[in-house]
């Protein structure tokens, strides 16, 4: 055991919640997230399952809570119920809160049964429209149905799921109320994302896609009574009930609304450099330390330390002066959503 205090940084905030993205390969090429001929790191630079679990470890002992398993889509990468796995022991330990991931819901009907069995209770899936031929137009490459069925087993295999959607005007602004009366019916979550200004897509025009969660809220208050709630699960949303279906909806809005004020969380890429903001360039690299170091972890918990202790207050995304300001360079495949 690591004989050091939890990780706090210089605003104060604890840091309990680690997102790790374990891959930036997907089997999706969504409009919003990456450009049609990504290319992808070479394999080399990814850090092993084995350096994943060490580092992970790490951040646990160090008082980390919850860890979220993302990507590029997680579930494509070969192995990682091997990781997942091995995570489990953390929370069978009780060191660990909550294990999870963010899925694009392509492979889930595979693993679903396993991710439960490691301890997994709720998932994410993104899920931007039910209308199968605008799903191919978002995700370039995905299958509607496939999806469909992954939501499915998930929820037979008895993991929570939460649909996420990204509020994209022009898009999936007519299908609103379908969404909410889909989750409604099934007893999903459903949670809105403003499109963030993530990565050079090369043409993508994000004011046009940029639909306010102010201006979408209004509009479901046309057809649902929404009440606020205090709860929140972790994360950056603002949860409402639906008096109609008594489902919960979620908006996660950093632009209109700045969360950072309660954040808990810092973010791995998969080749180990530690983002401290999704908003901000600033980044430590672990993954010197870790392989430098092959059996002491002082040089991470170093790395860490001093990563946490810059800690920024916030991100600057701005889209108010109808140019996107506080654009960051990196793709959202790459630190992970
Ligand atoms: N592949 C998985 C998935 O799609 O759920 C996990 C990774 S994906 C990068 C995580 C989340 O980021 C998804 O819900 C996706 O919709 C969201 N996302 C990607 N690019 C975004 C952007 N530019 N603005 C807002 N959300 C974005
Ligand atoms: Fe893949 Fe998720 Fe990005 Fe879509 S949002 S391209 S599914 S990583």
């Amino acid at each position: 055991m690591l004989d050091t205090p939890r990780l706090i940084d210089p605003f104060a905030r604890t840091i309990d919640y680690l997102r790790v993205s374990v891959t930036d390969r997907c089997d999706f090429r969504c409009v919003y997230c990456m450009s049609e001929h990504m290319e992808f790191l070479p394999k080399k630079e990814l850090l092993t399952l084995e350096e994943l679990d060490r580092l992970c470890s790490v951040f646990v002992e160090l008082g980390v809570r919850k860890l979220r398993i993302t990507g590029g889509e997680p579930l494509v990468r070969r192995n990682i119920m091997t990781f997942f796995r091995a995570m489990s022991r953390h929370l069978r330990s009780g060191a660990l809160e909550e294990l999870t991931l963010t899925t694009n819901g392509s492979q889930i009907a595979r693993f679903a049964r396993e991710l439960a069995d490691c301890g997994v209770r709720r998932v994410n899936v993104s899920l931007d429209t039910l209308d199968p031929a605008k799903f191919r137009d978002i995700t370039r490459w995905g299958r509607f149905e496939q999806v469909m069925d992954g939501i499915t087993a998930a929820a037979e295999a008895g993991l929570r799921v939460k649909i996420n959607t990204v509020a994209l005007r022009g898009v999936n602004d007519t299908e609103l109320h379908d969404m909410v009366a889909w989750c409604g019916d099934r007893g999903h979550d459903l949670t809105f994302i403003e499109v963030m200004p993530m990565g050079d897509l090369g043409g993508e025009d994000r004011l046009d896609q940029y639909w306010s969660l102010k201006d979408l809220r209004a509009d479901l208050e046309r057809r649902w009574t929404l009440t606020d709630t205090a709860e929140r699960t972790g994360g950056p949303a603002r949860y409402v009930r639906v008096a109609e279906t008594g489902g919960r909806i979620g908006f996660i809005t950093p632009l209109t609304h700045n969360f950072c004020e309660s954040c808990n969380r810092v973010r791995l890429t998969c080749t180990g450099q530690l983002y401290m903001c999704l908003g901000q360039e600033d980044e430590a690299d672990l993954r010197a330390p870790l392989r430098t170091h092959p059996n002491d972890d002082t040089a991470l918990v170093t790395a860490i330390r001093r990563a946490i202790d810059r800690k920024p207050k916030g991100h600057d995304f701005d889209y108010s002066r109808q140019t996107v300001t506080g654009q960051v360079s990196r793709h959202m495949s790459h630190t992970g959503g």
